[in-house]
């Protein structure tokens, strides 16, 4: 098919004037019947892959898709477009599936969406029918390898022998090396043309904070953007009930989402963040997937995410209208431990771990955090970004030797077997319980460290931490105790370089409590 009637169709179906970065090699690959797999950053333009497609084949496209609310939106936006799309899926009454499935075999609908797991229940329809294009949405969710494994996918291998001669494409926004393969493997895809479009997003500002006042800081983001809606992922269910009620108390329009929560509520949350009718959700990683809101205008996670892929895909739910928007993360001691803990409990524990380690690398980073971001993705550049942290305010190091020294020296003091808040009170002669009630005033270097803040010494013993001179026991109360290096510093006159800690921005709102 020409350029020009590719463009004129696009035009005409999807209102767009061009497309985007492999957008219209992929439908050419597609319409010239081979097997392809599609990895674009979220907010790509994926969709437009399949659906362009299946208007200018003869026949039905099936779109494989994991999740009901993904399947409603598409289907609901391309009836906008006067497209005849339907989905078949467990919410709907066994009538509305019929009159659905009827539709199908008189051959009035271009694409039908369903669940993995609702194929073999439409088999009989699919006899019946031409299938010209199988797509394959979250594609990853096939592969253990992934960051977000489902079972239900694992079947669909089986696809491509069923319909030997419609070609398969399969979608995705992760991109690492052994997924990707994984997905080609499992999906017995022919000799695939593999398209990966660039995951630079530009117009999404990056930042890493420490998490000490979340709530308040958060609550200080939020006042200086009345206008603006956003998500606050955080990682448990309970953590975005409490977050919404707080912003709620102080009357900013938020909602909390989670897989625990009903199906009606979860999707009143949905329409009505869509509809700018709810400025913030407060979600756990269900919420966004396939959620079509293109000003989306910032994207804060309350904690530190599982691995990159997943933090790209939620901080890329931001800008989708290629406008400026801002992402934070907070990353906390605290939650790395218990990301260990789940990673290192769950199914293919190392892969996990290592994952979650190259995450909490990117958040300690003190190089151009893009840069960083899309060498993970496998893309080099050269240039800083200038729109992350980094770049805005390059780390100021100095000699912090002798920080060092009174922090390492505090450690053996409390012979190691205290946590950091201990030893930051320790350091700083604060006189409260957790001090006396053990009488480590009377210890030597009790007091030597007051005249640093609470918040700095925080953040001096993570970075000494990061540099390896101490570590979390994370598998005994979480107490720091040195690592073999400490000595070069204690004893062989090491020096240590620090970082200047940025400072806080903690000008408005006190959090009212109830
Ligand atoms: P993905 O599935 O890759 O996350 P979508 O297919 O949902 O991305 O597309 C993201 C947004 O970009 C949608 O709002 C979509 O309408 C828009 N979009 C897709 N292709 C184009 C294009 N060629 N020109 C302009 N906007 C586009
Ligand atoms: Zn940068």
């Amino acid at each position: 098919m020409t350029t020009e009637t590719l463009h004129a169709k696009l035009k005409e179906n999807f209102g767009f004037e061009k497309f985007r970065p492999n957008q219209e090699e992929i439908i050419n690959c597609i319409l010239y019947g081979k097997d392809t797999l599609a990895i674009m950053p979220t907010g790509g333009g994926k969709s437009i892959c399949f659906q362009l497609p299946a208007l200018v084949l003869p026949g039905t496209t099936i779109v494989i898709s994991p999740l009901i609310a993904l399947m409603k939106d598409q289907v609901d936006s391309l009836k906008s477009n006067g497209i005849n799309a339907c989905f078949i899926n467990s919410s709907q009454s066994s009538d509305e599936q019929q009159l659905h499935i009827q539709n199908l075999k008189d051959n009035k609908v271009k694409l039908v969406y369903v669940a993995p797991e609702s194929l073999s229940f439409l088999e009989n329809a699919f006899s019946q029918i031409v299938v010209s294009l199988i797509a394959i949405d979250e594609a990853h969710c096939i592969s253990a390898w992934g960051h977000d494994f489902r079972p239900a996918y694992t079947n669909l291998g089986y696809l491509k022998n069923r319909f030997p001669s419609t070609p398969i494409l399969a979608l995705t926004a992760t991109a690492d090396k052994a997924t990707r393969t994984d997905i080609c493997d499992q999906l017995n895809l022919n000799n695939p043309k593999i398209f990966i479009a660039s995951f630079d997003r530009k117009n999404l500002s990056l930042e890493v904070r420490p998490a000490l006042d979340r709530v308040k800081q958060i609550v200080d983001f939020i006042r200086n953007k009345p206008n603006e809606s956003g998500i606050v992922y955080c990682l448990s269910r309970k953590t975005t009930e409490e977050l919404a009620e707080k912003l709620q108390k102080i009357g900013i329009k938020a909602k909390a989402y989670h897989a625990g929560l009903d199906n009606k509520i979860r999707s009143k949350t949905q329409d009505e963040f869509v509809n700018d009718e709810c400025q913030v959700v407060c979600a756990t990683i269900a919420f966004g997937m396939g959620i079509d809101k293109s000003n989306v205008r910032w994207v804060i996670h309350y904690n530190l995410p599982k691995n990159i892929e997943g933090y790209y895909q939620e901080i890329g739910r931001a800008g989708r209208d290629g406008l400026p928007s801002e992402t934070v993360l907070f990353e906390s001691y605290g939650d790395v431990i218990q990301l260990q803990k789940f990673a290192s409990e769950g199914l293919n524990a190392e892969v996990q771990l290592s994952k979650l380690e190259r995450m909490k690398q990117y958040a300690d980073a003190l190089s151009c955090r893009r840069k960083i971001l899309l060498s993970y993705f496998g893309e080099l550049v050269s240039e800083n970004c200038g729109n992350c942290d980094i770049c805005k305010n390059p780390p100021a190091f100095f000699d912090g030797t002798i920080i060092a020294q009174k922090a390492l020296s505090a450690i053996i003091r409390l012979q190691e077997s205290e946590a950091l808040p201990v030893i930051v009170d320790f350091l700083r002669g604060s006189k409260n319980a957790s001090i006396y009630d053990k009488g480590y005033q009377n210890l030597k270097t009790y007091g030597v460290g007051g005249d640093i803040s609470w918040y700095d010494w925080n953040q001096y013993l993570i970075q000494l931490i990061n540099l390896g001179y101490c570590e979390i026991a994370f598998h005994q109360q979480n107490k720091i105790r040195l690592t073999p290096f400490a000595k070069k510093v204690l004893f062989d006159g090491e020096k240590v370089q620090l970082t200047t800690v940025p400072k806080l921005k903690t000008e408005t709102a006190e959090i009212k409590s109830a």
